[in-house]
């Protein structure tokens, strides 16, 4: 039996809104694009969302948008893919690491405030595997000094934690629609923001910093366009959109489909021996984006090893970003500086989770796992 680690859900209806656009005259950011922000935006319940080429690229103007670079630090948590702490030394600043809670991965909102110096200017938190860090206390660190958050939301577009929505307590938050998240176009990403003048400043940085996009010079009549800022080219394009549109429709139902799997692979391996589950805290919706079993450290690659032999696809998220070898380079650290980061990295094995799977594979995934 071969059971892939991930399937999209691209179905005939998003072909078809793509065929629609690739019949169209407009490819790059225009109507489609400004219906899917529209969407978004309704979905998460925020003033504007701005459709952006990857989150990465998301990260990245986000921090300029606050005029966070050369001097500043940022910080965030070694728990995540590389993405996260590399979009702030694109941006000339500097990633300051604060060790993450064992029990969910998430950075420890308690240990915040001993890394803040007076050139903190942000935090960045990952709402780690699709669960929302507790961004309440955060929030109340960040304004205790004067800090902006936020968000890195590529696991977690359906999160809700203490009643608040993944976006709701961030100054902004980015998501990935890279080809193994929740909804994705391949590559694509968004911002989502309440400050209506900041929205503004990140649709001009996503395009050169010029203050007229294709679409307003193309429709209607010629507009003369002008360059006020340095801007980059991060502008999501109508076909990106496109595809998004329907999955973002059914996102609920996405969703319900891998809970169901998640309780399964709970329900079947949550008492097994030598074998942990991260925790869901109290109170909250996960957005069920990755789920991980942690065993012990000197086991993990031969069970990730005997599961990929049984046709299992399978993944690490992740090996902490700070021992990574530009990390330790550039920045000098070492082993044991994220005790509890290094734990999760050494001892952390994603499973298979997306709506595609059938019972049977994960039945097959769950039976591999208890006669390993
Ligand atoms: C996927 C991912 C990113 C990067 O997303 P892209 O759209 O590929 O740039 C950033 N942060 C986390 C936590 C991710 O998983």
């Amino acid at each position: 039996m071969k059971v892939e680690f991930f399937k999209h859900n691209i179905n005939v209806i998003d072909i078809a809104h793509v065929n629609e656009v690739l019949n169209s005259i407009f490819l790059t950011t225009g109507q489609t694009v400004k219906e899917f922000e529209d969407d978004f935006a309704s979905y998460l319940s925020v003033k504007h969302a701005i459709g952006i080429t990857s989150c990465t690229a998301a990260l990245h103007l986000c921090l300029l948008a606050w005029g966070i670079g050369e001097g500043d630090e940022v910080i965030t948590t070694p728990m995540s893919f590389c993405a996260t702490s590399n979009a702030v030394i694109h941006a000339g600043a500097t990633p300051v690491f604060v060790d993450v809670e064992e029990e969910t991965g998430n950075i420890n909102a308690a240990l915040i405030e001993d890394k803040i110096t007076e050139k903190t200017r942000a935090i960045i938190p990952v709402h780690l595997y699709g669960q929302m860090c507790d961004m309440k206390k955060i929030r109340q660190v960040a304004d205790r000094h004067g800090l902006i958050i936020i968000e890195d939301a590529a696991h977690c577009i359906e999160g809700i934690r203490d009643s608040i929505r993944v976006g709701e307590l961030g100054d902004a938050a980015c998501y990935s629609f890279y080809a193994t998240k929740n909804i994705t176009s391949g590559e694509g990403g968004a911002i989502s923001v309440n400050n209506s003048e900041k929205s503004e400043v990140l649709k001009m940085l996503r395009l050169h910093g010029i203050d007229k996009s294709a679409a307003d010079r193309y429709t209607g009549r010629y507009q003369h366009w002008d360059m006020t800022v340095l801007g980059w080219k991060y502008n999501m394009d109508n076909i990106q959109a496109s595809l998004l549109l329907g999955q973002l429709k059914r996102i609920e139902k996405l969703w319900e489909r891998r809970a169901e799997i998640y309780r399964q692979y709970q329900d079947n391996l949550g008492s097994l021996n030598g074998i942990k589950l991260m925790k869901i805290v109290p109170n909250s919706k996960h957005a069920m984006h990755l789920f991980t079993i942690h065993v012990a450290e000197e086991n993990r690659d031969e069970v990730l090893f005997s599961l990929q032999e049984r046709g299992i696809g399978v993944a690490v998220n992740y090996r902490p970003i700070h021992l990574l070898k530009y990390y330790r380079e550039h920045f000098g650290y070492q082993e044991g500086d994220f005790p509890i980061a290094e734990k999760i990295g050494s001892s952390t094995i994603s499973l298979p989770l997306y709506p595609q799977l059938s019972n049977e594979e994960v039945d097959y995934v769950v039976n591999s796992i208890v006669t390993i």
